[in-house]
């Protein structure tokens, strides 16, 4: 895909507009949703009072998440418009590094769609994507949209799922079928962040290179020890450090309220 931008690597927003031209580009292939668009945004707020890095919390989270996936029996990675568009290579180095299936799963299936994913996901080196088509032939009882369609050798039957950028429907759903559930996202505050065993509030764009290279990192590490770092992990935690970063972040801003110098005016 052409990365070809207009915006100066000046711009303090740079890396953000770049990315966003990446989820916008996406909308033509039918990787990306409207509503897609809507929740960048939304992450993208929270990135914005979040301070735009990857926090110590954030850290811990995607240790935990790198040993849940190692040792988990039937690991599943869920692959929405959002994610694919911003993250393929990622998603398809985590299902190498984990053993872990990769599955279409869409809130919005509309025609073409999970087809253009798998295509991106393939076009990343992927040997095989569950979820497309005919291959969500089961239902998840608990959910009540297109995305109670699962596929019955990926989802279905997986002990643990990776669900970055999650309908919080969904995340309640598969909790109640006793999965454990992985997610990456910007908003402690959704019901997914809450509701999900493992928490990574951080962009995904920058949580999934560190989730591969701490999977790798782990991967010859004893059973013992991984369960070890899974016992020990905490997401309420982890989610109650998030957001005091962020209080603690504005509350300094808040001292000084205009924080720009003003320039070139
Ligand atoms: P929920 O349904 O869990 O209550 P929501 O309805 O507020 O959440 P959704 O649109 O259902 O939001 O889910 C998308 C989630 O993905 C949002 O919480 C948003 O903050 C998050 N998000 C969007 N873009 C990113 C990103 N690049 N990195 C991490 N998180 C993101
Ligand atoms: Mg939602």
């Amino acid at each position: 895909m052409n990365e070809d931008t207009h915006v100066s690597s000046e711009h303090p927003r740079s890396e953000s507009i770049r990315i966003r031209e990446r989820v916008t580009r996406h909308v033509e292939t039918k990787v990306l949703a409207l509503a897609g668009l809507i929740a960048h945004g939304r992450g993208e707020a929270f990135d914005y009072i979040l301070g735009e890095e990857t926090t110590p919390p954030a850290k811990k989270a995607i240790t935990a998440a790198a040993a849940t996936l190692l040792i988990a029996e039937r690991p599943v990675l869920s692959v929405n418009g959002n994610v694919a568009a911003l993250c393929a290579d990622e998603l398809v180095e985590l299902s190498e590094a984990t053993g872990a299936a990769l599955e279409v799963n869409l809130f919005h299936r509309l025609p073409g769609r999970e087809e253009a994913i798998e295509g991106v996901l393939m076009e990343a080196g992927a040997k095989e994507v569950l979820g497309v088509g005919g291959a969500a032939s089961a239902k998840i009882d608990e959910v009540f949209s297109d995305r109670r369609r699962v596929d019955p050798r990926g989802i279905y039957a997986a002990d643990v799922v990776f669900v970055p950028l999650e309908d919080g429907d969904r995340t309640e759903g598969l909790i109640r079928m006793g999965k454990r559930v992985i997610t990456v996202d910007l908003n402690p505050l959704s019901r997914t962040a809450q509701y999900a065993n493992i928490t990574i509030v951080d962009n995904v764009v920058r949580a999934m290179p560190l989730l591969v290279s701490e999977a790798e990192r782990l991967k010859g590490e004893a059973p013992e020890a991984l369960r070890e770092i899974v016992d020990s992990y905490s997401n309420v935690e982890a989610l109650s450090d998030s957001m005091r970063i962020m209080v603690e972040r504005l509350g300094e801003l808040s001292k000084k309220g205009v924080y720009l110098e003003p320039h070139d005016l």
